[in-house]
């Protein structure tokens, strides 16, 4: 093992022992019990060696936004027990190939993506886990991605309705400019409505390296944490 990759697990190790930390410390904040919350590390513009290291460290999910880039380094590590997250948006003419390799559909924000996520799913011979993304702008805003709360209901129809595709909660980003409390106390409220219709969609994927604390106090299970992580990341690629 080269000294530069002894180095590079030992920066993952001690920035990974910071995050679990953090969220130990949120989980208590809020009365929550520890191993509440699930860490998902965000490994987009990092090598697939940086996968490698972190699944070593006992990492289990990872998540990718751009399906190009996902789609090789998911390649490069089929020996690693890793679970594959997509969060990122997605182009309708791409959703069967992400479901080739995805084992969580983190970003699913329309109808149109479902007939493609399940036929990718059937493809592959086995259920995708699915999550909503929900939009946490305020309305008339130029949307960045999700759904508009008002037809979350709708789409949760569509998703529950495919055989093999498995409706498992929601996701959301905090607003660009807004305070990340406010909105995702927002959240709290739509996925508590959201679970009365689907009483087994539990998940909720929120918060990440600047805000996951806020996020736990909303009730967040998952949080996707990469700079935090990884280092920053590199501004073009
Ligand atoms: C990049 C990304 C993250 C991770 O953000 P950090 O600030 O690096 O922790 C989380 N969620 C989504 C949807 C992302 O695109």
């Amino acid at each position: 093992m080269s000294d530069a990759t002894d180095a590079r697990r030992e920066q993952l190790a001690g920035n990974l022992d910071a995050v679990r930390r953090r969220v130990a410390a949120a989980c208590a904040a809020s009365g929550r019990a520890d191993g509440d919350v699930e860490i998902v590390v965000v490994t987009k513009f990092f090598p697939a060696s940086d996968v490698r290291l972190l699944a070593e460290l006992g990492v289990r999910d990872v998540g990718e936004n751009r399906h190009q880039e996902a789609v090789d380094k998911a390649a490069e590590c089929s020996d690693l027990e890793v679970r594959w997250h997509y969060i990122g948006q997605l182009q309708s003419n791409k959703a069967a190939a992400v479901a080739g390799y995805a084992d969580v559909v983190e970003s699913v924000d329309r109808a149109k993506l479902v007939s493609g996520l399940a036929r990718g799913a059937g493809e592959r011979g086995r259920p995708l886990e699915c999550l909503l993304q929900v939009s946490l702008d305020p309305p008339g805003s130029d949307h960045r991605a999700g759904c508009d709360p008002d037809n979350l209901a709708a789409l949760a129809d569509r998703v529950a309705g495919e055989e093999m595709l498995e409706l498992r909660g929601l996701m959301a980003v905090a607003p660009l400019d807004a305070d990340p409390q406010e909105a995702f106390e927002r959240l709290a409220g739509l996925a508590e409505r959201f679970r009365a219709d689907h009483p087994g969609a539990r998940v909720l994927s929120a918060g990440m390296s600047g805000d996951l604390e806020q996020a736990i106090s909303c009730g967040a299970t998952h949080v996707r944490v990469g700079r935090a992580v990884l280092g920053e990341r590199p501004l073009i690629k």
